[in-house]
């Protein structure tokens, strides 16, 4: 049988916008030991601002491409690229577009152009400045860069907060993301976080996620469902961002933190640790 209590501790988690899929999970956010963070919309905004645009191109023409290339996405810096043009897409242009996860995106227009919006893994930069502060996104066409836009994300009001009540359980923070060094490092850095691995392919974050399994207390994955719908589900827990999350993140976590406030992980911590003491 399962004790009521669970059932008080997922109606309170819910009544806090946690959703709780199962009274063992409850229970087993009592046994947490590290929490892995994705950055991008889980400790960061995931809403990302143009601080720069490089192109010897016409900028709003410039900017249009870009819109075109990364209207197809649905990644946060996609979406804020789209945004930042103030213009309107013409999607009947496209033939194909692919997401190229942990890299950017590729397109095929009507006309047979190939573009490239991403890294410098998928376009390349050299002989070109590519120090430019911030998140770089490249553009090519038909393998010639014709532009960079510069991107600046923000951290999550709680963020920092959120870091310093978990280790204040004794719970260790661990971030992980495809970003460049430089701006992993600032931002685990200015949240105390406790390691951070960084330039990682989605298929880097399952690996050392399943590398820090089993080694002791459960470890929860909390992420956007962006690049890393696999890492929330072979976690002990997943916990998925909610309202920036996809369908697929909030099918394969088991928590669910609808407002996607990150302090919400620790409350759900808390939650579970005053449910077992009303339950024992
Ligand atoms: P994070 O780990 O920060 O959540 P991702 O794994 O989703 O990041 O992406 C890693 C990197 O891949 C991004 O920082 C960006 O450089 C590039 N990238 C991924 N998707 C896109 C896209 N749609 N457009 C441009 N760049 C992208
Ligand atoms: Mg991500």
């Amino acid at each position: 049988s399962i004790p009521l209590g669970f059932f008080g501790g997922i109606g309170a988690s819910s009544r806090n916008g946690i959703l709780v899929k199962g009274g063992n999970f409850l229970e087993a956010l009592n046994e947490v030991g590290t929490v892995v963070f994705d950055k991008t919309g889980t400790l960061t905004e995931g809403v990302f601002e143009v601080t720069d645009v490089v192109t010897d191109m016409d900028r709003h023409e410039f900017m249009g491409i870009a819109a075109l290339i990364e209207s197809s996405s649905p990644h946060p810096i996609a979406k804020s690229v789209v945004d930042a043009y103030c213009g309107q897409v013409d999607r009947t242009m496209i033939r194909e577009a692919k997401e190229i996860p942990g890299m950017g995106v590729s397109l095929t227009t009507t006309d047979g152009d190939i573009y490239l919006a991403g890294n410098s893994r998928l376009v390349s930069i050299e002989g070109k400045d590519a120090s430019l502060q911030g998140t770089n996104i490249h553009v090519s066409r038909n393998g010639s860069h014709i532009g960079t836009i510069v991107l600046q994300d923000r951290l999550k009001a709680n963020a920092k907060e959120t870091i310093a009540h978990l280790k204040g359980r004794g719970i260790a923070s661990v971030m992980l993301t495809g970003d460049i060094r430089e701006n992993a490092l600032s931002a685990a850095q200015d949240l105390g976080i406790d390691e951070v691995h960084y330039q990682l392919m989605p298929e880097d974050k399952l690996r050392i996620l399943e590398e820090k399994l089993g080694k002791g207390r459960k470890l929860v994955f909390a992420g956007d469902g962006i690049n890393d719908t696999p890492v929330l589900a072979r976690a002990d827990i997943g916990i998925a961002m909610g309202a920036m999350g996809s369908d697929a993140a909030i099918e394969a976590a088991d928590v669910v933190v609808m407002d996607d406030d990150p302090m919400k992980i620790a409350t759900s911590m808390d939650i579970a640790a005053y449910t077992r003491t009303v339950v024992y």
